[in-house]
């Protein structure tokens, strides 16, 4: 955080011309061209930044030139020689990640359509959670110009048990290990295991899957071994806390899991990513009344888990689990955002954990300007996007 006595010291540490001009209040995207044309300089002033650090959470302006960070600050000033735009009652950010969604093989032919899906919904970073074509490091390539991708490639599951529409199954260690091998070779950036079954609405039961707790701990310990962080799909709450004991970097779902493993993903730094919209989302499943009362009760309870953890100090991340029709790409996204602050994390934290990035600078501008959860406008390469449609939870 910036914090110059003065904003004239300000100005003299950072050789600005102290400006000429004095708060002037713009209303919302409306611009407020000051100076000359032709100049690559821009001054963008909002409420206060956030960003996944708390560097800058004092700050309330950027500097950009030609396209590129110059400067994160606190002031009431603007420097002299910029275009400026004034959004003082909206809150920037950097592009948000979406910390777990799915390329299937079907989305092989709509690359274009989902990055634009995903990009109107503010996000610029994506964990592709895997497919069994591994599809995802297809994406990966496809989608390297505003969005990263970092793909798990396959998922890894136990032959025979859930996990064939978004992995390769393994009969055993040797088998995933030679697995965890090819992966790497592919390109992957992460290890993704499949440690138990789904939820199913109708039995109000998670379905079998999932690896031996030594199975287990002996493909984590070799995907560390070996660089690679594991994210582990775990349901019901013995998986979870298999999972989180025997080193699982993320747990994704975590479907009942209990409050003493809540406790120790806070001791061993174990990020939890809920996917709530991805349960409720099975509500919009044809089903019977029983299962979507069961579906209700579900993710009311999630919600629980999700409001402990948070009070715990758990890192929670937002992913959407997008990919399958009924979970569509971009408002799940923004749908889990809102089920995390329903779940009564606030919203500031919220977004610093949905954020891709921090702030800094020298690097190229990507910012999203917030109201709320709606998209007011987005700078990109150097231009303001302002066409950004109101998207609510
Ligand atoms: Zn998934």
């Amino acid at each position: 955080m910036l914090t110059a006595a003065s904003p004239l010291q300000y100005a003299k540490e950072r050789r600005l011309t102290i400006p000429i001009v004095r708060e002037e209040k713009g209303e919302c995207n409306r611009m407020l061209r000051i100076t000359t044309a032709g100049s690559q300089r821009v001054f963008i002033r909002v409420r206060r930044i956030i960003s996944s650090d708390v560097q800058h959470a004092g700050s309330n302006a950027v500097l950009i030139r030609d396209g590129i960070i110059e400067d994160i600050v606190y002031t009431d000033l603007v420097p002299s020689d910029v275009r400026v735009y004034d959004f003082s009652g909206l809150v920037m950010t950097p592009l948000l990640c979406d910390y777990h969604l799915h390329f299937s093989a079907s989305a092989r032919n709509s690359f274009a359509s989902i990055e634009e899906k995903l990009l109107a919904h503010g996000i610029g970073k994506a964990y592709d959670g895997g497919d069994a074509a591994a599809t995802g490091l297809i994406a990966k390539k496809a989608l390297s110009g505003d969005i990263t991708v970092l793909s798990a490639g396959r998922g890894i599951y136990k032959a025979g048990a859930y996990g064939k529409y978004i992995g390769v199954g393994v009969r055993g260690v040797e088998d995933a290990l030679r697995v965890i091998d090819a992966l790497r070779s592919d390109g992957i950036d992460y290890i993704k295991i499949v440690h138990s079954g789904i939820y199913d609405a109708e039995t109000d039961r998670i379905t079998s899957g999932g690896f031996a707790r030594k199975e287990l701990r002996e493909m984590i310990s070799y995907a560390q071994d070996n660089g690679l962080a594991v994210y582990c799909h775990a349901n019901g709450a013995r998986a979870v806390q298999e999972a989180v004991e025997e080193g699982a970097y993320a747990i994704i779902h975590g479907l009942g899991v209990s409050d003493a493993t809540l406790s120790e993903m806070h001791d061993r730094k174990v990020i939890f990513i809920p996917t709530l919209q991805a349960f409720r989302s099975i509500g919009r499943l044809p089903g019977t009344a029983a299962a979507k009362n069961n579906i209700e009760r579900t993710v009311d309870g999630h919600l629980t888990a999700v409001s402990k953890a948070y009070e715990k100090g758990v890192t929670v991340h937002p992913g959407s689990d997008a990919g399958p029709q009924f979970i569509p790409y971009g408002t799940s996204f923004v749908e889990e955002l809102g089920l995390m602050m329903r779940a009564g994390i606030p919203y500031d934290h919220v977004i610093r954990n949905a954020c891709s990035s921090h702030l800094e600078p020298l690097v190229p501008a990507a910012l999203l300007l917030l109201e709320g959860l709606a998209i007011k406008g987005m700078f990109l390469q150097g231009k303001f996007l302002p066409s950004f449609q109101h998207e609510t939870a």
